[in-house]
Formats: C-alpha cells, sequence, structure tokens
C-alpha cells in the first residue's frame, strides 16, 4: 500500500478583515489548471477552500478569514482563532497585512502567536501598489521575520516571488502528487497532439477512408483515429489500488458510529495504520475479492482544545480536506435533524473541485420521528435544490446506530468509485456525440454555429473528455451541460464529476501534394 500517505498540502491564509485574503485567494486560485476544468467557478462561488498550482507543486488554498466563527466577535479574536486554526492544520501560513494601513493591534496578536509556531510562516504586506507603499511594507519587519513581501494582490504585483517562496516552503512531494502529476501530464500532451492530427468530424477507426486514398500523409502526421487508438491503449493500463473511501463532516453526526457499525460487520480488519498522517486514521478492509481503505476524519479527537462547537467545526473541516485530496470516493455525513449546513455545502463544492466522488450519507435517521415514505423524499427534494451542482451524488438515508443501510453507503461509495475510473472508447463516444449533435445543434453565435469535429476522454478519476471544436469560446454554458447530460443517460457516471473540456482544433497549414485541389 503505497502512495496514499500524504494528502495535499495546505496553504491558510491568515488576516484581519479587509487586508486582501480573498482578493490573493481568487488570484491563486483562479489561475490554476484553468485549461483543465473550466467550470470550477461555478460549483463553488465563495470558496474558502481552492486548489493551485504554482511551479508544478499542487496545494490546497485556505482562507480563514471565511471561517469566521461569531461574526459579532471582536477582529483581534477572529484574528487570533485563524492563526491557531492555520498552527494546528496547515503546512505553510501566509500572514497577511495591510501596507497601506500599517501595523494594527490585531496584527501584532497574530504575530505573537505565529511567532511560536515551528510551521514556516510568510508575512505579506498587501497593497503594496506602488513603491512608496512597498517601502512602508518595511514597517512589518518589526514582527520578526526575517522577510516580508511586498504584494499587491489586485494588481499582481510581488505575488509570483510570493507564491515561489510558498512552493519553497512546501513539505516534499508524496508519491501521490508525482503520480498524479504524470497521469495530468500525459493527458495534456495526449490532447495536444490531438490538436495537431486531422480529424474528420466524428470518423474514427474502422471508417478512416473519408479521405480520398492519400491515407500515407495521415499516417505520418498521426491520425486522429491513430492517435486515439493509441491513447485507448495507453489507458486501459490499469493501476489497482484498491478504493479509498473518506468519510466527512461536521463534529458529531455520527462519522466514527459509521465507521464502527461497518467494521462491525466486516470483522476482520486487514490492516490498521495510524500516524501515517495526523489527520486521519486509514483502515483497510477486505469487500468482495477486493479490499477498501476506509479513511476516518473523525478518528483523532483533539483532547485539552475545543472539542466540540463551531470552532470543533472549521478544524474538522480542514482536516477533511486532505483526507478529501488522497480519497477516491467522499461520504458527506450529515444529520438528519440539522440536514445541510453551509459549511457541509463547501465540503460538498470542494470535493466536487478536487474530482472525487460523492455520496451524502444522511445519518440518525432513526430519530426522525413519524416517518413516511415522502420524508425521505422531501428530504432528498431539499438537498438537490441546495446542491444543484451535484444532482449526480447519490443521497442514502442510514443510521449508524441501528446499523439500517450501512453497508448501501459502502456499496455506493464503490459503485461511485467504478464510475470515476470508467473509460469510454474513442469510437463509442464519438458515434454518441454525433448523435446527440445531430439531435440538437450548438446554437449559432454570431452567425457563425461553432462545429464539434471529434471527442476524446483523456483521463479518467474523473472522466474527461476533451472535445475539439471550431471555436470552443462560442459553445455555451447550456450546451455543455446539455453534452454532459447526454454522456450520463448513456454511461450513467453516478456518484462521480466529469469533465467536459472544450479545445479548438487547430488546422495546420500544411501544403498538400495536390490534394486541396482535388477536393475543391
Ligand atoms: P479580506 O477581507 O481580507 O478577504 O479582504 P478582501 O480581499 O475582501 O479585500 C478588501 C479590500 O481591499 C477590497 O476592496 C479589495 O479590492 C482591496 N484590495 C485587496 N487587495 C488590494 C491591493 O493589492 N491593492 C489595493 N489597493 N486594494 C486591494
Ligand atoms: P462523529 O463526531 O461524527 O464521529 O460522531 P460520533 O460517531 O462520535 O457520534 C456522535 C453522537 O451521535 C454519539 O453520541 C452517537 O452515539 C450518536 N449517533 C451516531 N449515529 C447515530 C444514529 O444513527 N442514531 C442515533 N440515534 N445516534 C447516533
Amino acid at each position: 500500500m503505497v502512495s496514499r500517505s500524504a494528502g495535499l498540502p495546505v496553504v491558510a491564509f491568515v488576516g484581519r478583515p479587509n487586508v486582501g485574503k480573498s482578493t490573493l485567494f481568487n488570484r491563486v486560485v483562479g489561475d490554476a489548471r484553468a485549461a483543465i476544468v473550466e467550470d470550477r467557478a461555478r460549483t463553488t462561488r465563495d470558496r474558502l477552500y481552492g486548489d493551485a498550482e504554482w511551479n508544478g507543486r499542487r496545494f490546497v488554498v485556505v482562507d480563514t478569514g471565511g471561517l469566521e466563527i461569531f461574526p459579532g466577535d471582536p477582529i483581534e479574536e477572529q484574528v487570533q482563532l485563524q492563526a491557531r486554526l492555520a498552527i494546528s492544520e496547515a503546512d505553510v501560513i501566509v500572514f497577511l497585512v495591510d501596507a497601506a494601513v500599517g501595523p494594527t493591534p490585531a496584527d501584532q496578536d497574530a504575530a505573537e502567536l505565529l511567532r511560536k509556531t515551528t510551521k514556516p510562516v510568510l508575512v505579506a504586506a498587501n497593497k503594496a501598489d506602488n513603491q512608496q507603499r512597498e517601502l512602508a511594507a518595511a514597517e512589518f519587519y518589526a514582527f520578526g521575520w526575517d522577510e516580508t513581501f511586498a504584494i499587491s494582490a489586485s494588481h499582481g504585483r510581488g505575488v509570483a516571488d510570493l507564491l515561489d517562496a510558498v512552493v519553497w516552503a512546501l513539505p516534499p512531494e508524496s508519491e501521490a502528487e508525482i503520480a498524479r502529476k504524470q497521469r495530468e501530464d500525459e493527458a495534456e500532451a495526449f490532447a495536444k497532439e490531438m490538436a495537431r492530427a486531422r480529424p474528420a468530424p466524428f470518423v474514427v477507426g474502422e471508417s478512416d477512408d473519408d479521405d480520398d486514398g492519400t491515407d500515407d500523409e495521415d499516417a505520418e502526421a498521426g491520425s486522429a483515429a491513430d492517435i486515439g487508438a493509441r491513447w485507448d491503449a495507453a489507458m486501459a493500463a490499469d493501476d489497482d489500488e484498491p478504493p479509498a473511501i473518506a468519510f466527512v463532516g461536521r463534529p458529531n453526526v455520527g462519522k466514527s458510529s459509521l465507521l464502527n457499525a461497518l467494521l462491525g460487520e466486516t470483522r476482520t480488519i486487514v490492516s490498521d495504520t495510524p500516524g501515517t498522517t495526523r489527520d486521519a486514521i486509514d483502515t483497510t478492509i477486505p469487500w468482495g475479492r477486493s479490499e477498501v481503505v476506509l479513511i476516518d476524519t473523525a478518528g483523532i479527537k483533539r483532547r485539552g482544545k475545543v472539542a466540540s462547537g463551531p470552532a470543533a467545526e472549521k478544524y474538522s473541516t480542514m482536516r477533511a480536506l486532505k483526507a478529501i485530496s488522497r480519497a477516491d470516493v467522499a461520504v458527506l455525513v450529515l444529520d438528519a435533524a440539522d440536514g445541510l449546513t453551509a459549511q457541509d455545502a463547501h465540503v460538498a463544492g470542494y470535493v466536487i473541485e478536487e474530482g472525487r466522488g460523492l455520496i451524502i450519507a444522511v445519518n440518525k435517521w432513526d430519530l426522525v420521528e413519524d416517518k413516511t415514505h415522502k420524508s425521505f423524499d422531501d428530504l432528498v427534494t431539499e438537498l438537490r435544490r441546495e446542491l444543484a451542482f451535484i444532482d449526480y451524488a447519490p443521497i442514502v438515508s442510514i443510521s449508524a446506530k441501528t446499523g439500517q443501510r450501512v453497508q448501501k453507503v459502502l456499496e455506493l461509495a464503490v459503485d461511485a468509485w467504478g464510475e470515476r475510473r470508467r473509460r469510454i472508447s474513442t469510437g463509442e463516444l464519438n458515434r454518441l456525440v454525433a448523435a446527440a449533435v445531430e439531435r440538437t445543434p450548438p446554437a449559432v453565435v454570431h452567425g457563425k454555429r461553432p462545429k464539434i469535429r471529434y471527442a476524446t476522454q483523456v483521463g479518467v478519476a474523473p472522466p474527461t473528455f476533451v472535445f475539439f471544436t471550431t471555436d470552443p469560446a462560442s459553445v455555451h454554458f447550456s450546451y455543455r451541460r446539455y453534452l454532459e447530460n447526454r454522456l450520463r443517460d448513456a454511461y450513467d457516471f453516478t456518484g462521480t464529476p466529469i469533465r467536459l473540456v472544450f479545445r479548438e482544433q487547430v488546422r495546420e497549414k500544411r501544403p498538400k501534394k495536390g490534394r486541396r485541389t482535388q477536393r475543391s
């Protein structure tokens, strides 16, 4: 069992209100991998957690300002809480201050706390929009750190240097991160190769004879069908890691009870590996002819610190982020009495953003009074409304106490794991897309109808599809949604996000002996 030992590293932004945490957050997260994941913005609008990538390293950014507990609290207390959270859960802390205002008492208090940690702390003096402000930023050296970064989050000034330092301070890259990066690079290289090929619209494999017999040139350039077939073969090479399922949710919703119920039923524990990280406990149990890894984020209770209440909730959320980034599927456990909280919605958004599978388990169903079959339907309707962007996540009501449907949770999670790794051959995919486009073509934009020439799956976990089109920008969001729905109708993909990426088909202007004239 390799490579599950660490999730993505967490970088926390700490600072009092209005120093520019969310501006910096949006700049750092917004730029990340925009090409591959185009539609993430819609899933989580005011995000507190997001994925970032810089110099080839990926990390999770947390805006601790959004984790405000009691909005009425004095600013000093809010910032101190953020600092404590960051000290306990983050790998690198960016301490934001305001160069236009200079050091304030709230900054001083936070600095005092942050000085005590052994974690790397980077002081960033924001709003250093011009040289004068940059000089003013030097005041913050008084806080005692060797270096302060003068930045302007809104203009971008100095942000690159800050991110260089963040990446430098991150813990070493885990095997899982290296493997993931390799897969992404391969998919990217493949998409590029495809874009250079000259695919005829929806002509795949066996029917590659639309041309006029001059196929030798195709072979040389690598026809789309050739490349597609090669890629299908490459993707079929499997890795056989067992499914890893993370159990996340607010404190006291019953995560531990659910885990215990599952372990109690299966009896034989294959292995128990505490201490691989301090964030969660992994337990491997047999499942059918294979195994599954259960990642328990509730396993570690913090003594002496906040054990319950809103503060504990924030701690558990940050810990969940790491667990999610090394899981295949997350089970979001809710309490039937409370339903979905804002925090839950954020976590669900993050699960999807990370491309993980998602199951929603509504626990303590035994406590719901006067149940009729309508109770569950009403609950589902409510949750679907609140989580409209993840209508493909299965919802199940359970009781960890009585054992009702707990096994179902695992079944759904393992199914979602399978769906998340589903591969569709290039030929099959193009037949489906051709039919969908024929039934409903994309809308005309500026007098032109964008053509979808060719589609191919460039990755799994989550399934990622590239559509080569004449003009990606004019393929409307609703049309993307339409294509996603056709894919889901045909292939299910229950419990997993899928990604649709639209790329321009590059038409290379290579002189073709006699060919063009022959065609026209
Ligand atoms: P937060 O409360 O720490 O998340 O702060 P925000 O990101 O919401 O920023 C607070 C205000 O400062 C907003 O009006 C931003 O437009 C502004 N701001 C953020 N970064 C900069 C900057 O680099 N320069 C200037 N001049 N204003 C900034
Ligand atoms: P965690 O913090 O999410 O791990 O939650 P726990 O598993 O520690 O459960 C919190 C409390 O809820 C405990 O008192 C449990 O006995 C109780 N609990 C958990 N699941 C259920 C359930 O399905 N029904 C009822 N009635 N109580 C439950």
